[in-house]
């Protein structure tokens, strides 16, 4: 509850999403008077569309494990993760009186799945703590005076705050509000970032038109996708994918993701190889193969002898020579690895999140801008990427929370130099 101690502080978080929701609840019961200001007409909306078919809130999995996913950001994340990481948002979620359960793949979601009555519980509980908000308050960056700047229906309105917590999200959805526009405002402030790239999104492949309008929206089950990249970095997984109109995507997509894009950054292309029967030794195969077929085709043949028909069978048609077709042997070591060549990322404002933001150079251990002190940042806008499901927003929540924390402190220490 406010604390009658400090009551003269003023906090400005800009962005009502997961980051700045944590930021403002931490700084409200911290005593701190919270306006939050938010450019669209409500809070959340990435938020809400994460979370429509079951809000992945995290993941119950060994800490390690947990935090490998950030790959080599993961040592930046690991003080904040360690402070508020996967156990203490599903504590903190009871907290809100919203139970939890387990699902596939350690999968954390609340019990009642629906985001918006999550958002909404929370919502209520933020403004319960007195925190006020300021829909469709556009910030602009700050006056000559230091105040914010924003744009609003009512043309532009200030705000003197103690301290600023920015939480605007990444790149990607901008209709949800997240637009990126703030690198500039902090490029003109001299902090770096690295630049944005789509994560957890999509890659195009050149079709062939028949496959194009045949098997665009199929998915591709019970596969194993491998891929190395230049530098030998490696990644051998099992799940699914769907064939689109541009190409590929999903859960099993995104897991290679960003080795994908920055193979494709680095040497305009990326080859991935895809077992399209992970669960067959290759000895199988070709024995299999090489039974004669008689006077069935050749697509029959695959069918009758390994079970490969529709979107896999289509797949080797795409991609193999006709001849190939004869050679058991050949056409055994393509089912088990099959190349499957990317052009292209799609668009960053297609993609689930956004990889670069705010270099984690120009930011203190409180996530406070060294070059703009009282200035704290939190969740996507930061430079660090993961898989979806859980990993994003439980680093959102760590980060908004460590910058609220963080806030705070450096408020409290000004109240002690006085
Ligand atoms: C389709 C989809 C599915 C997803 N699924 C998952 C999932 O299963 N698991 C998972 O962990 N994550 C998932 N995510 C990602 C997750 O939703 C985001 O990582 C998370 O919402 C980012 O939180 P944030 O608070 O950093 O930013 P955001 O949620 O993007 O919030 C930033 C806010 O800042 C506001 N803003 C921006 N600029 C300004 C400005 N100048 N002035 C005022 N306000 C501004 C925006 O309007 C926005 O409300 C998904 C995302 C999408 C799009």
């Amino acid at each position: 509850m406010p604390d009658p101690s400090h009551p003269q502080f003023q906090a400005a978080v800009i962005g009502a999403g997961p980051a700045g929701l944590m930021a403002a609840e931490v700084l409200a019961q911290g005593g701190v008077s919270v306006q939050v200001y938010e450019s669209k007409p409500s809070a959340g909306r990435k938020l809400l569309v994460a979370g429509s078919s079951g809000l992945n809130l995290t993941r119950a999995e060994p800490f390690d494990v947990f935090l490998s996913r950030y790959g080599s950001q993961s040592q930046n994340l690991k003080p904040l993760l360690k402070a508020f990481g996967p156990d203490q948002l599903i504590e903190w979620v009871h907290h809100l009186g919203i139970e939890t359960f387990v699902g596939s793949s350690a999968r954390v979601f609340p019990k009642e799945m629906l985001a918006a009555s999550f958002l909404h519980t929370w919502l209520e509980r933020l403004k319960t703590l007195g925190v006020h908000f300021h829909y469709e308050h556009t910030w602009q960056g700050w006056t000559e005076n230091n105040e914010l700047r924003f744009h609003s229906p009512q043309g532009e309105t200030t705000d003197k705050a103690d301290a600023v917590i920015l939480a605007l999200g990444g790149a990607s959805w901008p209709q949800l509000g997240s637009t990126g526009e703030w690198a500039a405002i902090l490029k003109h402030h001299d902090i770096s970032l690295a630049p944005f790239q789509p994560a957890n999104c999509g890659f195009e492949v050149h079709w062939s038109d028949f496959f194009r309008n045949r098997f665009a929206g199929q998915p591709l089950k019970t596969v194993s996708l491998n891929f190395t990249d230049a530098l030998g970095r490696s990644i051998t997984q099992q799940g699914e994918f769907v064939i689109t109109e541009h190409g590929v995507e999903g859960s099993l997509i995104y897991s290679a993701g960003a080795l994908l894009r920055d193979e494709i950054t680095a040497n305009h292309k990326a080859v991935f190889y895809l077992d399209l029967l992970p669960d067959w030794p290759i000895e199988k195969l070709i024995e299999r193969l090489s039974q004669p077929r008689g006077s069935r085709s050749i697509a029959s043949h695959l069918e009758k002898s390994v079970g490969i028909k529709g979107v896999k069978s289509a797949l080797l048609w795409e991609f193999l020579p006709r001849e190939t077709f004869q050679q058991p042997e050949q056409l055994a070591k393509a089912i088990k690895a099959l190349p499957i060549p990317l052009i292209a990322p799609r668009p960053i404002a297609e993609a689930i999140s956004t990889a670069g933001g705010v270099l984690f150079s120009e930011l203190n251990q409180d996530l406070m801008l060294r070059k703009l002190p009282g200035v704290f940042c939190a969740g996507e806008m930061l430079d660090w990427e993961a898989p979806t499901g859980g990993y994003l927003l439980t680093a959102c929540f760590s980060s908004g929370h460590a910058a609220g924390s963080g806030a705070l402190d450096w408020l409290n220490h000004k109240i002690n130099l006085k």
